[in-house]
């Protein structure tokens, strides 16, 4: 019996990413790995039994001091309200002392702000790919993702990579990296085969019909301010937000479209989502909130050096 485990794919403080990136350490395929566990009244013990499982495999870990977060809790009419749902803490962890040394030489490259050293010593501890980590690095700068991609191709590079590749959690050079390929093949074997039960729930397709209401419009910021890469644009990357719970959530997802809403658009939609990726149907334009808002006390689940 693997504990750990069997322990991660019931526990309802981890998201599904969160859960792969588990599996795949408690499996050997990661060396190491960053999970937020998140408690609520309903699982307060899950803290204690985590650690405990973690500790009996010899893991080696460190955790975060509690940080609350919120969730949506309601959206009545212009306004989405977040409330308080519970404390998180951020685990790092790793298989051997020999990586807990490099995530030290990690956070030292990220505090002197050195991001390209950061970002090579990342790629040997969370186990991602040479060529990924090279083109995470120059896409640091504004100006290469500007002659690179345009503002539709950038978009849809995000949508197809989270689409083709749900088990890696590196961004991949591109949509037909081979590394990337093999990396997820060999990640979805290995949860298949650990993880048989978790695995035929996350890969099951799911749809509903759902009223999704436009927030944004994503675009690559720059600076301070903050300032939108693109200007010209030949399609529409909107963040929508459920009207109504889906699954008991009000999830955020990410949608590429041809035509424009304006913020605050409700649109009847057919939503499917298979391997934590949503593909998301138009179903009709019902109607536009005017002054939409969010009402939140707490900033979202994140971590700062
Ligand atoms: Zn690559």
């Amino acid at each position: 019996m693997e504990y750990l485990v069997d322990f991660v794919e019931k526990c309802s403080g981890f998201e599904d990413s969160d859960k792969i990136k588990l599996i795949l350490f408690a499996s050997g395929a990661k060396p190491s790995t960053f999970v937020p566990l998140k408690i609520f009244p309903s699982n307060l013990g899950d803290k204690f039994y985590f650690e405990k499982h973690l500790k009996e495999k010899g893991f080696l870990f460190s955790v975060d001091s509690p940080k609350s977060f919120e969730e949506i809790s309601a959206v009545n009419n212009n306004k989405i309200i977040w409330s308080l749902a519970g404390t998180w803490y951020g685990y790092d962890l790793f298989k051997n002392r020999q990586y807990y040394d490099l995530f030290k030489k990690y956070i030292y490259f990220v505090r002197k702000r050195n991001h390209a050293r950061a970002d090579i010593i990342a790629g040997s501890l969370y186990g991602y790919p040479l060529c990924c980590i090279k083109n995470f690095i120059k896409e640091h700068d504004p100006e290469f993702v500007k002659n690179k991609y345009s503002y539709r191709d950038y978009f849809k590079k995000m949508h197809e990579v989270r689409k083709k590749f749900p088990f890696i959690s590196h961004t991949p050079c591109s949509v037909n990296c081979a590394e990337s390929k093999k990396l997820n093949s060999l990640y979805q074997k290995t949860i298949k085969k650990n993880a048989p039960k978790f695995y035929r729930e996350f890969v099951k397709k799911k749809s509903d019909n759902a009223d999704l209401i436009v927030e944004s419009e994503n675009n690559f910021k720059i600076g301070l301010d903050e300032e939108n890469l693109w200007i010209e644009k030949q399609c529409h990357d909107y963040t929508l937000i459920c009207k109504t719970p889906v699954n008991k959530h009000y999830y955020l997802f990410p949608y590429l479209s041809r035509d424009a809403y304006s913020r605050g658009s409700v649109l009847s939609a057919k939503i499917t989502i298979q391997s934590n990726y949503a593909s998301i149907k138009i179903k009709k334009l019902k109607k536009i909130i005017p002054y939409l808002m969010h009402i939140r006390k707490f900033k979202l689940l994140g971590r700062k050096y």
